[in-house]
């Protein structure tokens, strides 16, 4: 490590769900094109293929059975709007923000998820909402703000889009432009989800995911011409991350109704669940598969044998059971939970135990997402990693990395080193003298 290394400035861009196969188009784009004259490739996720555990992933280079977000939302049997991982004090293993600050680093993170409450980053808004409304979410969002942070929360709450849902991108780029200008920090990760929404919503790639892009370069635009202007542009690495591609969904299946006519899900005269002896936890497209914590094992073997008999049933969309021992020696995955249901392909886990337990895209009653990610890593399309900036050798094409090297890769670049570690620096991409 150079002197001049040493004094490496760090900006994370996450566009999340932008894939590989994004980039032909991303490059037409003025401002990602110039994040993708850098080095790119295509970047592994881990599993489960969704946004939580994959960005905890990018700042603490392990896999979830390392940093412990093994899902976006937290078990929760019962509840119909559960809270996601918010809270930074979940993670089990440092952050490249505790090693900043040990090393006397100055950090921000926009939107990042689980970034809340954090006890190391310096300017911290983090990604939290209300489904309540408006009102609630600016609550809950200076609450888990840093208390510098919370000054640009404030100052940019009128920015947070409502439309049914929260929308972030616009108050995301307008805090991390702020940040980026009034306070210089040198390290600094922002989330735009805008990219991701629109897929889910309308498809893979339709028009309002070009639209997303086309928006969402904007905002890039608006990001890097602050970094000019505070004038650490020269001094600063710029990457573009991801956390998962999507795969069009087919099906929804609430595995938790069949438990429910099982017995195995309990219900009041209300029909709210009451009591359960066994859940299976929604994570997109698998499900993981919990038990009571006092069930018996009469209770763990009748479960593990209705289990067998939906991977068998071709009416069922469970392609197969993976106990947790062969998720942790195969994908550095862990959890409270046995294992992990995966569905056919293009099935749509949900929690809900209400209405039927299956529905179809041809159904009339199918009002679901129309794409989703949650699946084994190495299926469909990767998601994305590109770099530019002084450490940086440009027209590099990445051969192979996952996003737990990203992490390592972003260490190495600002002199730091995570004790423990399950990704490796991507260092086909650095500089000779790095
Ligand atoms: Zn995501």
């Amino acid at each position: 490590m150079t002197d001049a290394a040493a004094r490496r400035r760090l900006l994370v861009l996450s566009i999340d769900a932008m894939s590989v196969v994004d980039v032909p188009f991303a490059r037409t784009l003025p401002h990602f094109a110039r994040i993708l004259s850098g080095a790119w490739g295509s970047a592994e996720a881990i599993y489960p293929t969704v946004t939580y555990p994959n960005h905890t992933a990018q700042t603490t280079a392990r896999t979830a059975a390392g940093h412990g977000i093994y899902a976006n939302e937290k078990v929760s049997p019962g509840v119909r709007t559960p809270d996601w991982f918010w809270d930074a004090r979940d993670i089990t293993c440092p952050t490249i923000f505790d090693l900043a600050r040990e090393a006397g680093l100055t950090s921000a993170s926009v939107g990042w998820p689980v970034t809340g409450w954090s006890p190391s980053i310096d300017i911290a808004v983090p990604e939290i909402w209300d489904r309540a409304g408006l009102e609630p979410t600016r609550e809950r969002l200076r609450a888990a703000s840093s208390p510098r942070g919370r000054v640009y929360a404030e100052r940019h709450a009128g920015e947070i889009g409502w439309d049914r849902k929260h929308r972030f991108g616009r108050f995301n780029t307008a805090v991390a432009a702020d940040i980026l200008r009034t306070d210089a920090p040198e390290v600094m990760f922002v989330h735009i989800v805008d990219v991701d929404s629109a897929r889910h919503t309308t498809g893979r790639f339709t028009p309002q995911v070009r639209e997303a892009f086309e928006r969402v370069d904007g905002w890039i635009g608006e990001i890097l011409a602050a970094l000019e202007e505070a004038g650490t542009a020269e001094d600063t690495n710029v990457a573009i991350v991801s956390d998962h591609g999507h795969v069009e969904v087919g099906r929804c299946f609430r595995a938790n109704h069949v438990l429910a006519q099982e017995g195995l899900v309990q219900l009041d005269e209300a029909g709210e669940v009451s009591s359960f002896d066994a859940w299976v936890h929604g994570c997109g497209l698998t499900g993981q598969l919990h038990l009571h914590p006092e069930a018996g094992e009469e209770v763990r073997q009748r479960v593990l044998s209705l289990v067998e008999e939906w991977v068998a049933d071709p009416g069922i969309p469970v392609q197969a059971f993976h106990p947790l021992e062969s998720m942790r020696e195969g994908y550095g995955y862990s959890g409270p939970f046995l294992g992990v249901l995966e569905g056919t392909s293009g099935t749509n886990f949900q929690n809900t135990w209400e209405g039927r337990a299956l529905y179809g895209r041809f159904d009339p009653d199918y009002t679901f997402l129309l794409s989703q990610h949650g699946h084994l890593p190495e299926q469909d399309i990767q998601a994305v990693f590109a770099m530019t900036g002084p450490d940086i050798e440009p027209g590099v094409r990445i051969t192979r990395c996952t996003v737990t090297d990203e992490a390592a890769t972003f260490a190495h670049l600002l002199g730091l080193e995570f004790p423990e570690a399950d990704g490796t620096p991507v260092t086909q991409i650095l500089r000779a003298e790095v």
